[in-house]
């Protein structure tokens, strides 16, 4: 008797939904669809936009949670390109107009939702954010050798360019500084001027030999005006020292007609030649979290950088909890990225403990569990690894850990390296940083321990942490409610 394989890969069918499905894109042309103009100038930035497209498909119930996410919780504003919300509920007509019920339900469950348009009632009641939960969560601020240029590691440095997407994806890490401000959480700024940070930026690589490796980001590369990228890409390309360029852009995915534009396919054929002469490797980092983000007008773009000269797109996406994080999922959204458009998947970061991302988290072990289940299914070079990004410490494999204490869900890890603001500290290396896992995923002892102590830790500088610890207390009652809500629907 043959059994079947706990995954069965079929290929997948990459498609672009009908978006005249929504009322409000009922009359918009293809040609107005293929412009990056039109994109930018249709997202839905508001819940009055999100009812002028959507209407009476969804009900009152969804806009209200909506409107109270963004008063109470989120902290990232809305702000989401037509091309991503075309793949919200991607088959809802396919059997004809649903019922604003129907319509309602799959709206709640659908992942791309789940992380682009979060609702209050999304959110953990008893723990919406956990107690060591900080605003920039990887430190990387501490570590700014410029203003926006982190050295973290030895050989690599991250420098944020710009602190705009053309999208805002509620669970973003660099919430801190990304965005506009919402009404939970005040958003840092960048002190100098763009021209006067790049130079502080290019003059410390310059000083720095042993850096190697930069990815360019933000924010998102897409956000930056092409002849301003273009000269700073320019200018890392005269650095002898420079040998791997990541150019980081969600848009590649969220708006593709932006890669697909005629200047912009030029400019990256003009980088990519001279990168090329030189020897350097310029590449894009993407950021994909769902199979049915990945459409032929996304496979267009990823083409289109690919024939220009880039070396690689590779993704890095964010394991969320009901929105990737079970091994069907995952290998879907593999497969879609690989076959369908040519993308490497690459990693999968656990998500960041920033404040209210408590409902998107999952334990270490839950990790772990994922990492095993997608091995074997993809090709060696395009199984991603599943990462931790520990404080203080760097990207980890999730089976890196040194010890775990899985009763009050703490995980130890241990590194080889110092960081930018360690080096004249002779305990780093001997150190154990610690991780810590959603306090709902623990035994109910661990959880009983953070009941008692939880309230104490929290950081009172941090108002966002401050406001989930009050409504802890006032909200434990609605946790059953809450787990049943999440398994058996909401209406
Ligand atoms: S695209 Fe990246 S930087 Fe921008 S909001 Fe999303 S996660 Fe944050």
């Amino acid at each position: 008797m043959s059994m079947e394989q706990p995954y069965a890969y079929s290929r997948r069918e990459i498609v672009e939904p009908d978006w005249t499905r929504f009322p409000g894109w009922a009359g918009v042309t293809a040609a107005e669809w293929d412009s990056a103009q039109w994109q930018r100038a249709h997202c839905v930035k508001n819940v009055k936009q999100l009812r002028d497209l959507v209407g009476d498909l969804l009900e009152d119930r969804f806009y209200a949670d909506l409107e109270r996410d963004q008063a109470e919780r989120a902290t990232m504003s809305m702000l989401v390109p037509p091309q991503m919300m075309n793949t919200v509920v991607p088959g809802s007509h396919d059997a004809g107009t649903p019922t604003p019920a129907a319509f309602t339900e799959a709206f709640y469950a659908d992942p791309v939702r789940r992380y682009m348009l979060p609702v209050f009632s999304d959110r953990r009641p008893d723990w919406p954010s956990h107690p060591y939960s900080t605003r920039d969560s990887l430190h990387e601020h501490e570590m700014w050798v410029a203003e926006g240029l982190t050295h973290r590691y030895p050989t690599k440095v991250l420098a944020e360019l710009l602190t705009t997407c053309p999208q805002y994806c509620g669970h973003c890490t660099r919430m801190d500084l990304v965005g506009n401000s919402t009404p939970v959480i005040d958003k840092l700024r960048f002190e100098l001027k763009p021209a006067d940070r790049y130079d502080a930026m290019l003059a410390y690589l310059e000083q720095h030999p042993e850096v190697r490796d930069v990815v360019v980001s933000g924010g998102d590369v897409a956000n930056l005006p092409w002849k301003h990228l273009e000269a700073f890409v320019e200018r890392l390309l005269s650095l002898e020292n420079i040998r791997d360029i990541r150019l980081a852009t969600k848009a590649l995915m969220g708006l593709p007609q932006h890669w697909l534009q005629d200047d912009v396919r030029a400019g990256m054929e003009r980088l990519s030649t001279t990168a090329s002469s030189r020897g350097v490797h310029l590449a894009i980092h993407t950021h994909v979290n769902a199979a049915q983000s990945v459409t032929p007008t996304v496979t267009r773009a990823v083409r289109a950088m690919l024939d220009a000269g880039v070396r690689d797109v590779r993704n890095q996406g964010v394991l969320m909890r009901g929105v990737n994080a079970e091994v069907p999922l995952m290998l879907d959204l593999c497969f879609a990225l690989l076959d369908g458009a040519g993308i490497i998947p690459y990693y999968f970061y656990m998500c960041d403990m920033i404040p209210f991302s408590e409902h998107w988290r999952i334990s270490v072990r839950e990790a772990q569990r994922l990492q095993h289940g997608i091995m074997g299914y993809l090709p060696g070079f395009a199984t991603p690894r599943i990462v931790c990004d520990v404080p203080y410490v760097g990207k980890r494999w999730v089976h890196q850990i040194e010890s775990y204490d899985e009763t009050l869900g703490i995980s130890y890890w241990t590194k080889n390296y110092r960081t930018g603001i360690e080096l004249s500290d002779t305990q780093a290396l001997e150190r154990r940083y610690e991780y810590y896992d959603p306090i709902y995923t623990l035994p109910p002892g661990g959880q009983e321990w953070w009941t008692e102590h939880g309230g104490s830790m929290v950081d009172i500088h941090d108002a966002a942490t401050s406001a989930a610890a009050s409504s802890r207390a006032a909200a434990a009652a609605d946790v059953s409610a809450y787990d049943s809500l999440q398994t058996t629907g909401r209406s």
